[in-house]
């Protein structure tokens, strides 16, 4: 319990003290508290309520302006939103941190520490959902009417925990205590179908409709949390749905003493919202998956032609009014529910609704690793959408029809562009649905376009040639910088002024002062402070000690072999091995900061994992070390963990295998925050070397080409590894058991899968890197131009403010004019 508050309140700000009213009336009357019983999760609750009065407000007024205007909006349809905490987001955006900071000190309660216990909304499994969440915000904050739509996980992302250096995944359980910023809609419920049977002729362009007799229908709910944009410009909505049973029970088993089986449809029911698939970039191929992915598509796609055809009386005009926008191939089966509620609901013809469909959807594509695109076994379609399935045919008739007539079209073209693929027993390919169905289809990063054009849709590229478009990736200020590291925020206030914080494009301002010895220092301080901060919470939850003034290196994402960890890893056992024989050559500290998750079935992500930890025990214990290399794996990577880590980070590690990342965000954040990065070229890497110039950025190892090329000629990796005595040494060393003595074998297929085969190219890389990473050493060593070119990072980054980004869509793909122009905002 917190201190007893002041009897008589010290005397507070104008706002501050109108803020502390709304607070007492908030704890005693939303929360049925008194002041001086309170806890801290009372005294959070009163603040959210005390920020979301602020925010309805809003709200209202920018749904009433988007409705009165009838401008276009955009329906953002997303499986995953990885918002993390709101509290602070929402009160930093309305300018209510401060005033609530000091209403609430003058209770005895720090705003830090109740901010602390808000749970993170954990609805998405990394970058694909954390830009969603980007969006939406960046959204609001440039005047986009929007909406986004996904679903209500009841539980989001597991949680982990490292048990004996492993990856236990643990439930979690964020609305367990109820969540303040969100509003149940009964009003919003739509029936979604399953299964059954289509009824009536199948003739498009006759009389009879075919009308779909579903087996099973449930019922979504809708979830609307206001997301508040800069300054509280505008808010959108974000619309999550809730699975519900039609009917509660069935009283009549209960009745007869059946309590459980009263109950089943229910569970049946309501599983589809229960939990959020824990994998990334690999489909998880089940059904539920599926069932998900249609129940919130659907159920959106309800939602958004009522609001319309209630606004507009005509379907006809939806293109004209709404763009729909695909966040990857997770609500592709839109293209096919679209076309069917416009031609079995609205009574359109084929033509009008493949029409229609097109010139309202646009679609995401988020990667390229062939094993990570979905396609679903057309028998399971046929059984739990059986009128999609017929839909999905004489979409794939007409697409090859228009296909033969290409000049030069040969059966191999028809086999690739076809939405069925043959080979593997016959599935939907959805990305060739999501293509088809759109008008746009962009990628997110210039290289990863540019693959995408050559490689997975070359074909359909050659049949629609103007319809992939760029749209590289970006991260909202607000968050990654603002609200994650106020110190610096601040630091650049005093420097440049206040134009960055609503044009991030104006933190090029920096650059000029970027050889002032005075903000080269205050840079430093910055870091130095975030960086102590990290340290006390790496002892906290590690119980490893580290040096603060020592180079904090950190690579912080998902764990999957092609972001490779295990190549940080592994330059790190040769990098010991190194100090143990020569402490005096490594005159640079170093703190090695892993964290991230690996889905739970990818074991070879887990075994990284372990490896990770187990270096670390034996190298942390060891004395001839001298201190000159920590190794820490921080658990439980989430949005509030990056905001802690990132701040802090000196280097930022972005090596995954050239033409596998498609944009990376992380890149983006850490580079905002002044880290130096230490990354191929890959995904956006390639812009940011653009950006911050290639003498301020460390490039190293095979490009994109020079992989494929690679591939193509015959890699060897034995050969490589024989020829990399610190490699070899490394690899030989962990086969032993030397980090695993209780289980020497621990290692040995994993040491063996790079022998075999290195797909990832980690041994063909490791030369390369290991020489970047004493270049950093002796870039570390001359403390003046570190700090220049961590200042130029951060100055020359803004491009990748997610506002940016969303104009673009606007501009390109949506056709909706932003309400805030950059240069008007104020
Ligand atoms: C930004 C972010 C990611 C994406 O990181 P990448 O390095 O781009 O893979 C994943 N998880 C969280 C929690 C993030 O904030």
């Amino acid at each position: 319990m917190p201190a007893a508050p002041a009897v008589e309140a010290p005397p507070l700000g104008a706002r501050a003290s109108v803020v502390r009213e709304q607070l007492l009336r908030k704890l005693t009357y939303a929360v049925g508290k008194d002041p001086f019983v309170a806890r801290r999760y009372d005294w959070l609750l009163a603040a959210s309520h005390v920020v979301r009065d602020a925010i309805i407000d809003r709200w209202i007024a920018s749904t009433r302006e988007t409705y009165r205007s009838g401008r276009k909006r955009v329906y953002y349809l997303s499986l995953e939103f990885l918002i993390g905490r709101l509290f602070r987001d929402a009160a930093s955006n309305l300018d209510l941190l401060e005033p609530l900071r000091e209403a609430l000190a003058s209770f005895g309660v720090a705003l830090d520490d109740i901010a602390e216990i808000e749970p993170d909304a954990a609805l998405g499994n990394g970058g694909l959902g954390r830009l969603a969440a980007c969006f939406i915000e960046s959204m609001a904050t440039v005047g986009i009417p929007a909406m986004g739509y996904g679903i209500r996980y009841e539980h989001g992302l597991f949680r982990q925990e490292i048990v004996d250096g492993r990856q236990v995944e643990v439930p979690e359980d964020w609305l367990s205590h109820g969540n303040p910023w969100e509003f149940e809609r009964r009003e919003a419920a739509y029936e979604i179908g399953f299964g059954g049977a289509v009824e009536g002729r199948e003739d498009w362009d006759g009389a009879t409709k075919p009308t779909w007799k579903p087996a099973e229908r449930v019922i979504a709910v809708a979830y609307d949390t206001p997301i508040v944009g800069w300054k509280g410009k505008s808010v959108t909505t974000l619309r999550l749905w809730a699975a519900r049973a039609i009917d509660p029970m069935r009283l009549e088993a209960f009745n007869q003493g059946d309590h459980l089986g009263a109950v089943t449809e229910r569970m049946r029911a309501e599983s589809i919202s229960r939990v959020l698939y824990p994998a990334d970039s690999t489909p998880a191929g089940q059904e539920l998956r599926l069932r998900q992915e249609f129940f919130f598509t659907s159920a959106s796609l309800q939602d958004l032609l009522r609001r319309h055809v209630q606004q507009f009386g005509d379907v006809r005009s939806l293109p004209e009014h709404a763009a729909v926008q695909l966040n990857d191939t997770h609500p592709a089966i839109a293209v096919a529910e679209l076309i069917r509620l416009l031609v079995d609901v609205h009574g359109l013809s084929w033509e009008e609704a493949a029409t229609l469909t097109r010139e309202t959807i646009s679609y995401t594509n988020h990667t390229l690793l062939p094993e990570a695109l979905e396609t679903w076994p057309v028998h399971l379609m046929e059984r739990l959408l059986p009128r999609h399935m017929q839909i999905i045919y004489a979409i794939n008739a007409r697409l090859l029809a228009d296909a033969r007539r290409l000049p030069g079209a040969d059966d191999a073209f028809i086999a690739a562009v076809s939405l069925i693929d043959e080979s593997n027993g016959r599935r939907v390919r959805m990305g060739n649905l999501a293509f088809i169905g759109s008008h746009k289809v962009n990628g997110v990063s210039a290289l990863h376009t540019a693959l995408m054009k050559e490689t997975v849709f070359a074909p359909l590229a050659r049949l629609h040639p103007d319809r992939i478009v760029n749209k590289t990736n970006g991260i909202t200020p607000r968050r990654w910088l603002f609200q994650a590291n106020p110190g610096l925020t601040a630091l650049i206030r005093e420097t440049i002024g206040d134009r960055f914080m609503e044009d991030a494009t104006a933190l090029s301002d920096l650059a000029r002062h970027a050889d002032d010895a005075s903000l080269q220092e205050a840079f430093a301080a910055v870091k130095q402070a975030n960086k102590q901060r990290l340290a006390a919470l790496i002892g906290e939850r590690t119980g490893v000690r580290v040096d603060p003034s020592a180079l904090f290196d950190v690579q912080v994402k998902r764990i999957h072999e092609y972001k490779r960890q295990l190549l940080n890893i592994l330059e790190a056992v040769a990098l010991y091995d190194a100090i143990r024989a020569d402490p005096d050559r490594f005159p640079v500290p170093r703190v090695k900061v892993f964290a991230g998750k690996a889905a739970a079935s990818y074991w070879r992500a887990k075994l990284i994992i372990r490896l990770i930890n187990d270096v670390a025990r034996v190298v942390n214990a060891d004395p001839a070390v001298q201190g000159k290399l920590k190794i820490v794996f921080l658990p439980n990577y989430n949005v509030s963990l990056a905001e802690r880590i990132i701040p802090a980070a000196d280097l930022s590690e972005q090596i995954s295998t050239a033409g596998m990342e498609a944009s990376g965000t992380g890149n983006m954040k850490l580079a905002l925050n002044g880290a130096i990065t230490i990354g191929t070229l890959d995904g956006a890497n390639v812009e940011i070397r653009d950006l911050v110039g290639a003498e301020n950025i460390i490039i190293f190892g095979l490009c994109a080409e020079e992989v494929t090329a690679l591939r193509a000629r015959g890699y060897d990796p034995r050969a490589t590894i024989e020829a990399t005595a610190a490699l070899k040494d490394a690899l030989e060393a962990i086969a032993q058991g030397l980090f695993s003595p209780d289980e020497p074998g621990r290692y040995g297929e994993l040491v063996g899968s790079l022998y075999g085969g290195d797909h990832f190219m980690v041994a063909a890389d490791f030369a390369a890197y290991a020489e970047a990473q004493r270049q950093v050493d002796r870039l570390w060593q001359d403390q003046v131009t570190w700090r220049r070119k961590a200042i130029l990072n951060t100055a020359h980054v803004g491009w990748f403010s997610s506002d940016r980004t969303v104009r673009e869509y606007a501009e390109e793909i949506w056709r909706v004019r932003p309400r805030v122009s950059p240069d008007l905002q104020s």
